[in-house]
């Protein structure tokens, strides 16, 4: 017997719907690329959205067809997604740091037929478009005034492009389960693979991100998404904040500590989100300025470990951490590190251990840790093995590769990382399995040997890598940029290691560079660092 409640397909369009009904005068606030604050509410860009989707129907984009955008966090990127799917094609988020060829090889993977870009990326774009015959017409995300003499295929500046319609138009209908979004991932072998996530899973996401215990973001907050919409669904931020009719604030193409302070001091912002990258940048703002925070209470970090030294940093200042893991093929958030009521209470030192962890498992996302052969490993903390997941936000297949199995027999998908589960749920990432460091038939973490450097009070990013050994396979190489004004050297990095870590995990020597590469998602770019060091012998071998 079947329930009897109502069919209400969980349709993107239908969050943008709620926010300008509801909180239709809600400020979303963007530095906008041309430079000045722009500012508009849920209702206006649920109107301009509606003129994308109309527009877009005008061209005959339909049902299923991909639709680029090469673009930063502003209002008309966010319009731009709920028009798109709102006609029901799909948004594909191009990364602009990606290479120039990489960004040919996905357009053409997806068969884009319109690009929407930013002023920044319109000479890439020219450099790449003869390579990209696809994409039928170009459209430049500013006004007339701002337009350049650009080459680019039937250029239109988007403010120009949407007027030519007028906004009476309704959302198209259809199955929940229609495609809404592409995202490719990073991949650093092999080529990049489309997640194609729905409307469906791209709402109930934006649900379960919502949630008190995860992001917990309400209509009181202010949010400011860092975290790019380029970059996993921009954590969901693009839907769960409306949804919630929070405040939106967009921070455009200026990343830097002083950019991202300055916003977040003039628009009060409660909450936000990015990358440990980012927000070390942020620190070492606030650290030489001395400015001071008073309106931010939360703060997501992920994409990476974030290091125990910044929760600190953050907690001894009054912003809670909430150290996110997940990745693109997870919408993208798995765990959040909210503390649970069996933990309250806790000395602070004794929750920034629990906080340093990755978090517990979010509704909808199940976890298993398995070895080697796929048996279960017990959530002890201590075993470490594979880790698998299974949900409705979760791919199942990647895009366009329909005959290759990604799921195992039980139907959790492999993350490829490395992880312990300890018997409160908590999950901590050991590594990569293809970072992690076999060292005589053992493993070591690069992740734990990275988070105990940066505690170093003259390092300002570490990294570790594997360096071929005779004797034990493989040992770790600690690669340091010092702080700036710094010089740390390596017997006094070593020393503060030791007795902190156990004996054999200790690298057998330090290098020091002055930047560590990174991925175009902001992760330390490990396999370019073993290329770097192709050549170097550990003194020890
Ligand atoms: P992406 O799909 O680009 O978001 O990358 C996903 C990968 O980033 C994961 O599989 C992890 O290896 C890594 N990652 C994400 N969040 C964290 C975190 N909090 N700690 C450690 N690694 C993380």
């Amino acid at each position: 017997m079947l329930g009897l409640m109502q069919d209400w397909p969980l349709l993107l369009h239908k969050i943008i719907d709620h926010a300008a009904l509801q909180y239709g005068g809600r400020e979303v606030v963007t530095r906008s690329v041309e430079g000045p604050i722009h500012r508009t509410n849920y209702s206006q860009i649920r109107d301009r959205s509606l003129r994308v989707a109309q527009r877009l129907a005008k061209d005959g984009v339909k049902l299923g067809d991909r639709v680029a955008t090469l673009a930063w966090n502003t209002w008309r990127h966010l319009e731009a997604w709920y028009g798109i799917a709102g006609v029901g094609a799909v948004y594909h988020t191009v990364n602009p740091r990606l290479f120039p060829e990489q960004i040919a090889w996905i357009v053409n993977h997806a068969q884009d037929r319109v690009m929407l870009l930013d002023l920044t990326f319109v000479q890439l774009m020219e450099s790449v478009q003869d390579k990209t015959p696809s994409i039928e017409r170009f459209v430049v995300l500013t006004d007339k005034a701002h337009m350049p003499q650009t080459k680019l295929r039937n250029a239109i500046a988007y403010e120009d492009w949407i007027a030519e319609v007028d906004g009476k138009f309704e959302w198209v209908e259809f199955d929940e389960n229609t495609a809404a979004g592409l995202c490719y991932t990073s991949g650093t072998t092999g080529d990049p693979k489309g997640v194609l996530y729905s409307h469906r899973s791209n709402v109930l996401h934006a649900l379960q991100a919502c949630m008190k215990d995860t992001l917990s973001v309400s209509a009181q907050d202010s949010v400011l998404p860092i975290v790019p919409m380029f970059h996993a669904n921009a954590w969901s931020l693009a839907f769960s904040v409306p949804l919630a009719g929070a405040k939106m604030v967009m921070p455009g193409a200026r990343l830097d500590g002083a950019s991202v302070y300055e916003l977040l001091e003039a628009e009060k912002v409660t909450f936000s989100a990015a990358v440990p990258t980012v927000w070390l940048m942020l620190m070492q703002h606030m650290q030489t300025t001395g400015a001071k925070l008073t309106t931010l209470n939360r703060v997501a970090i992920g994409g990476s470990a974030c290091p125990p030294s910044m929760i600190e940093y953050f907690e001894e200042r009054g912003v809670t951490v909430y150290h996110a893991w997940g990745m693109t093929e997870m919408s993208p958030i798995g765990t959040v590190g909210a503390i649970k009521p069996q933990l309250a209470g806790l000395p602070l030192k004794d929750v920034l251990g629990v906080k340093s962890k990755q978090g517990h498992a979010i509704f909808a996302v199940e976890m298993k840790i398995t070895d080697d052969e796929g048996n279960r490993l017990p959530w002890d903390g201590h075993k470490f093995g594979r880790l698998m997941v299974k949900g409705p936000a979760i791919a199942r297949r990647y895009f366009k590769r329909e005959n290759e199995e990604i799921l195992d027999a039980e139907g959790y998908f492999d993350t490829g990382d490395v992880a312990t589960i300890d018997p409160n749920g908590y999950m901590q990432i050991t590594d990569r399995a293809k970072d992690v460091i076999k060292s005589g038939g053992e493993w070591i973490s690069s992740i734990d040997l990275e988070n105990l450097a940066v505690g170093h009070p003259d390092v300002a990013e570490a990294a570790v890598i594997g360096v071929v050994h005779p004797k034990w396979d493989e040992r770790p190489l600690l690669i340091i940029v010092p702080k700036e004004g710094k010089s740390p050297d390596r017997d006094g990095i070593l020393k503060f290691m030791d007795g902190k870590i156990a004996k054999w995990w200790m690298p057998d020597d330090v290098q020091f560079v002055t930047e560590i590469p990174h991925t175009a998602t902001g992760k330390i770019n490990k396999l370019k660092l073993r290329q770097d060091f192709s050549s170097y012998k550990l003194p020890t071998a």
